[in-house]
């Protein structure tokens, strides 16, 4: 089976739909000068229209000193008028990581990357704001109704931005998560045994659909455009008709559009966590 994204996505945005959409604004701090960004950007601003949401956009050239991208922070930080921040990495003038992330508003964390959301996902089974792409990785697998507790998941990357989140949320759901980095030694038998694969790594080929069982299910986080301009994932497909086999998120159209969802939905939880500490 395919782990189709636009089936969960979809979802996420019908529930969000009889929410309070009103005076949403997400403000967004983006690189000038990256192809990629741009991309990102008009992909957000696409997103951010199904729930009549506004962006406002903080452009970032080599110019910006780490005074002046602070002074702009705080000023969004303190602003009732933005319910989001977000911070398109990587950012022509160098941020100290820790600085970033103490100094975003945990409340308009839309990534939940701030050490206080970082901590509260580490600390507690609360699920309020995790990081867009490990928590799209999980709503994708529970929309297809996979079965975590008990099964033995790996997850192959450790960044505290999909790879740890997404063994903490695995743990919370019961399952018995390891998790695979440079270091690792027998990966080719841990990802033989494994229920579930999570590929987190941004390593085109790190795994090949055919180490992976029968029946067991891959999510695919990974994305890579090849020199003849096509996207695709960590995992190869080096075998026929795989979705008949296995089941796994396919790149485009996996993990990449249920996070696009998320982001809209951690908007509007940043939101309701604002609206409870008035
Ligand atoms: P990262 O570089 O911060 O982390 C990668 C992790 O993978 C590291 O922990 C590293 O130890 C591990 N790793 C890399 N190569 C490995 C190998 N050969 N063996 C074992 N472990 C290995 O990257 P990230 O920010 O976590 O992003 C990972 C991938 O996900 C990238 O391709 C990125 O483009 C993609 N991404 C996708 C989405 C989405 O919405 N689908 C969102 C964010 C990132």
């Amino acid at each position: 089976m395919l782990f189709k994204g636009k089936e969960a996505a979809d979802g996420i945005v019908s529930e969000l739909l009889n929410e309070d959409l009103s005076n949403l604004t997400l403000a967004v701090f983006h690189p000038l000068n990256d192809g990629a960004a741009e991309s990102y950007l008009k992909t957000k601003e696409k997103w951010l229209k199904k729930i009549n949401a506004k962006i406002e956009v903080v452009p970032v050239d080599e110019k910006m000193t780490q005074d002046e991208f602070f002074r702009n922070l705080e000023i969004l930080n303190k602003d009732t008028s933005i319910t989001g921040i977000m911070v398109e990495l990587p950012l022509p003038v160098k941020i100290p990581e820790k600085e970033l992330l103490t100094r975003i508003n945990p409340f308009k964390d839309v990534d939940g990357i701030t050490y206080f959301n970082q901590g509260r996902i580490f600390t507690s089974r609360n699920e309020e704001l995790i990081p867009c792409t490990a928590a799209a990785s999980i709503k994708l697998l529970e929309h297809y109704r996979i079965d975590f507790a008990g099964k033995n998941v790996l997850v192959i990357g450790r960044s505290y931005i999909v790879g740890l989140p997404l063994f903490k949320l695995f743990l919370n759901r019961n399952a018995t998560p390891a998790v695979a980095h440079r270091g690792t030694c027998n990966l080719q038998n841990m990802i033989h045994n494994a229920d579930i694969v999570a590929i987190c790594a941004g390593t085109r080929g790190i795994v090949k659909s055919s180490e992976i069982k029968d029946g067991a299910s891959v999510v695919d986080v990974g994305i890579h455009v090849t020199g003849e301009g096509k996207v695709v994932g960590d995992m190869i497909i080096d075998q026929e008709n795989e979705e008949n086999r296995i089941n796994y998120s396919p790149v485009p159209g996996g993990v990449g559009t249920v996070t696009n969802a998320m982001m809209l939905h951690n908007l509007v939880q940043c939101r309701k966590l604002q609206n409870q500490t008035d």
